[in-house]
């Protein structure tokens, strides 16, 4: 298959490349480096049957040559880079999508579009599965994000409907693992990243807030059964595993062997409190089912920034690609 994913330098965008390519296909990874990052897909430069074109999916771009599968991931998703950049997150929701749609179209290709569990918003139905329709604020600071995805969520299923595109969405839950950002503001990398410097952890709340977390190569997996899939979905992929933050916060300690502490700051606005999904559907429709147990997914993901070049990037050192002006 030729497969062309967008963010495809993102962080789950080159796992889901490089897996691709080990299976067999070819890939074509579309990306602005807004919030991704070259080095990501440095390595894969080297195969034959990878291709890089740096463009904004929110603008008309070309692709050439026949393409048989496309993987929907370019959208600014952390806090911290939705937040800075509000309008580029509803482009690339919109015209983005809108965009990628068309050129499945064309091709007559299999779309899979990676929504987000921020399309729940702060749930009042716990777990959340995939009959749920959310309880999202429309104009609070997260809004860009959730409204983006939930109105990408509706062209995709427009485009299935009117334009019988072979359209499929997974709702992807809070993931983490290597090439995750050291400022990206997700709390796995903050806290890893604060764990090893030996600053204490930053706590929003109590800490008895819950998400529940899943290794990197366990949604790849959930992504590629996607792209070999017909179904439509929606799909929740993530681990249901719940954990409070403070209990990630404590592993975290534990396993990087830091003599750091917690520090408690009051909780984001519409922060959502409880996070799990029901991943029944996905178990059925795609055989899937995360297979790696948080300590040790947690592990690997230090063990990878340990490796890391000592000085982290922060935020305002970042590709300036895709700022308003
Ligand atoms: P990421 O920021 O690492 O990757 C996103 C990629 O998209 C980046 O490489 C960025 O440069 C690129 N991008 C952004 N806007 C673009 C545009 N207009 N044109 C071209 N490229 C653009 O984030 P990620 O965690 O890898 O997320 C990938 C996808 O998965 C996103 O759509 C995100 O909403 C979704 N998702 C991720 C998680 C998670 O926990 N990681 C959870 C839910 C949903």
């Amino acid at each position: 298959m030729r497969v062309v994913v967008s963010g495809g330098s993102g962080f789950l965008g080159s796992h889901l490349c490089e897996a691709l390519l080990r299976r067999g296909d070819s890939v074509c990874a579309l990306d602005n480096l807004s919030s991704g990052r070259s080095v990501n897909i440095a390595p894969l430069l080297h195969d034959p049957r990878f291709a890089f074109e740096a463009c904004d999916v929110s603008e008309p771009f070309t692709v050439s040559g026949h393409v048989d599968a496309v993987a929907h991931l370019a959208s600014p998703a952390s806090p911290v880079d939705y937040q800075r950049l509000p309008l580029e997150t509803l482009a690339a929701g919109s015209r983005g999508t809108e965009n990628m749609l068309r050129l499945a179209d064309r091709h007559s290709a299999r779309f899979v579009l990676a929504s987000t569990s921020e399309v729940y918003g702060d749930p009042t139905v716990h777990p959340q599965d995939e009959e749920y329709w959310g309880h999202v604020n429309p104009v609070g600071p997260r809004s860009v994000y959730d409204e983006a995805k939930r109105f990408a969520e509706a062209l995709s299923m427009a485009y299935r409907r009117t334009r019988a595109v072979d359209v499929g969405i997974v709702r992807i839950f809070n993931t983490y693992g290597p090439r995750m950002r050291s400022y990206d503001g997700r709390v796995v990398s903050s806290f890893i990243r604060q764990a090893l410097a030996g600053e204490p952890l930053t706590l929003f709340g109590d800490g008895s807030q819950t998400r529940s977390f899943c290794y990197v190569d366990d949604m790849v997996r959930g992504l590629t059964a996607m792209i070999d899939s017909h179904r439509p979905g929606p799909f929740n992929l993530g681990n249901p595993g719940e954990r409070t933050v403070r209990e990630l916060a404590e592993l975290v300690v534990m396993i990087t062997g830091s003599d750091s502490g917690l520090r408690f700051l009051p909780l984001p606005v519409d922060d959502p409190v409880r996070r799990r999904p029901v991943i029944s559907r996905a178990r059925e429709g795609l055989g899937w089912r995360p297979l790696v147990p948080l300590e040790e997914g947690l592990r690997h993901t230090v063990e990878w920034f340990l490796a890391q070049p000592r000085r982290p990037v922060r935020p305002s050192e970042q590709s300036r690609v895709g700022r308003p002006s």
